[in-house]
């Protein structure tokens, strides 16, 4: 039962038997408080996503057990946490209630909220919970993983520099090649920031900003390199750590000061909601997230909180599962025939191949390949079945897509070149299926792009 419906002398439940919290003192506070719709914990929780080392999940726990034990304390019992839908919530009233005013962020000492754009109880609770993954002192929830992005872009100032890795999200290449220069911001794109030295990065640089592994070449970034070339000018090392979730690899442990997610892939791993994610432990840094949430206005919302937050419960078995399809996979494509290259982190060389198993515990599931010359990308693509034609990844069901013309159209072919981007490159995000219907489903489809190939190649 969501608290907004239980009328203010209604009894208070007993709280659930796991709770740090005791009974006397959920059920004080909550009379002291609250006059209104809020538990206890919920009233809290905007405060204790600000510092997450300090919540119940983190502490102790092993990273699978944090994706599950997400539910915050609920004097009702309640085991899942509730969606509060509620736009804005009642002003205590001067020299009438006990209550202290909210401030103007939206939540006061005590935790009470004001406007959703401001807090929200379910989104302080998926904050909460990605934050625990990390250990990071901050995180701060998206309606998209563009809004988060945006928002780590928002921290850059006219006239600062950011380097970017040159293989990125398409999403992204468009934010920077639209706004970077209406905003007065220069940009790089660098092919290899593993091979600069502190001497190369200009003074001016504000930020650097990685991909690794990078959407869809899959190049690895040495992240702590990165972050000591990003100090060594005063810099941030911001992250999209999206490929590989802090189940496999954990960037603020690296030297990294921002990480941001679309948790619309992994995270939530279901296709059915989009969210967005940003992580810092640097207080100054984590101020300005927090107002780009607020004042740009793209929060997460209470229901799409709640879904991440399901979503989030099987994350490692999900992934664990699509990482253990997508090596055998890799195995048969590299084998095969009528693919000329494949795509994975550390098929690029042996250095990226260290660095991969030196800063991350696995692969990920998303890996691309070259067509040959012979198959042609219509058939081939319409001889799928289980395997989705669409853009995305992270989900438990398979889906393949055709980068140049897909989730990096917005890129002109001297770009798509410069990104390391082929024609005939097709990227495939692997699900959770039967891996054996995954590879005769390939199969099939690569010896069905054969046919009449001359007449309409890709
Ligand atoms: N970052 C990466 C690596 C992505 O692949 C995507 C989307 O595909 C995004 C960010 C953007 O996320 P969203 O679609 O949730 O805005």
């Amino acid at each position: 039962m969501n608290h907004a419906d239980m009328p203010s002398s209604a009894p208070i439940p007993t709280p659930a038997k796991s709770a740090d919290i005791s009974r006397e003192t959920a059920e004080s506070r909550f009379h002291t408080q609250h006059h209104g719709p809020v538990s206890d914990f919920y009233a809290q929780a905007p405060k204790v996503a600000s510092d997450a080392k300090r919540s119940r999940h983190a502490q102790g726990r092993s990273f699978a057990t944090r994706c599950v034990a997400t539910t915050p304390f609920d004097p009702t019992g309640a085991v899942v946490p509730s969606i509060y839908l509620a736009s804005t919530y009642a002003h205590p009233v001067p020299g009438c209630d006990p209550r202290p005013a909210p401030m103007p962020c939206g939540t006061n000492e005590e935790g009470g909220h004001s406007y959703q754009r401001w807090s929200n109880p379910t989104r302080a609770a998926v904050e909460v919970a990605v934050a625990s993954l990390e250990d990071a002192s901050h995180c701060y929830a998206f309606a998209t993983g563009m809004a988060a992005i945006s928002a780590v872009f928002s921290t850059v100032k006219t006239g600062q520099r950011v380097l970017l890795c040159a293989s990125l999200y398409g999403g992204t290449f468009q934010y920077i090649s639209n706004y970077f220069p209406s905003r007065g911001i220069e940009y790089d794109l660098v092919a290899d920031l593993n091979a600069l030295s502190t001497q190369d990065i200009p003074a001016d640089t504000a930020m650097i900003y990685i991909e690794s592994p990078t959407n869809p070449c899959l190049r690895v970034v040495d992240i702590a390199h990165a972050a000591s070339l990003a100090h060594s000018v005063g810099a941030k090392l911001a992250i999209d750590n999206t490929f590989q979730t802090a189940y496999l690899q954990r960037p603020l442990d690296l030297g990294a000061d921002i990480v941001a997610y679309s948790a619309t892939k992994y995270i939530a791993g279901h296709g059915d909601v989009l969210a967005g994610m940003v992580l810092a432990n640097d207080e100054e840094i984590s101020e300005q997230i927090r107002l780009a949430q607020v004042a740009l206005g793209a929060p997460l919302a209470p229901f799409d909180s709640y879904s991440v937050l399901r979503g989030l419960k099987t994350m490692v078995v999900r992934m664990d599962r699509q990482m253990e399809n997508a090596a055998k996979i890799r195995n048969f494509l590299t084998a095969h025939e009528l693919v000329t290259k494949v795509y994975y982190p550390g098929s690029h060389d042996s250095k990226e191949a260290e660095i991969q198993s030196r800063q991350s515990r696995g692969d990920g599931s998303v890996l691309s390949f070259d067509l040959a010359e012979e198959v042609n990308l219509s058939k081939f693509v319409g001889a799928l079945d289980i395997i989705g034609y669409a853009v995305s990844l992270g989900g438990v069901e398979s889906l393949l897509c055709h980068p140049a013309s897909m989730t990096h159209a917005s890129m002109n072919d001297k770009q798509l070149q410069a990104a390391g981007i082929s024609k005939r490159m097709i990227r495939l995000a692997v699900g959770i299926e039967d891996v054996d219907d995954l590879i005769a489903e390939l199969e099939r489809a690569l010896r069905a792009g054969l046919a009449n190939c001359s007449e309409d190649k890709a």
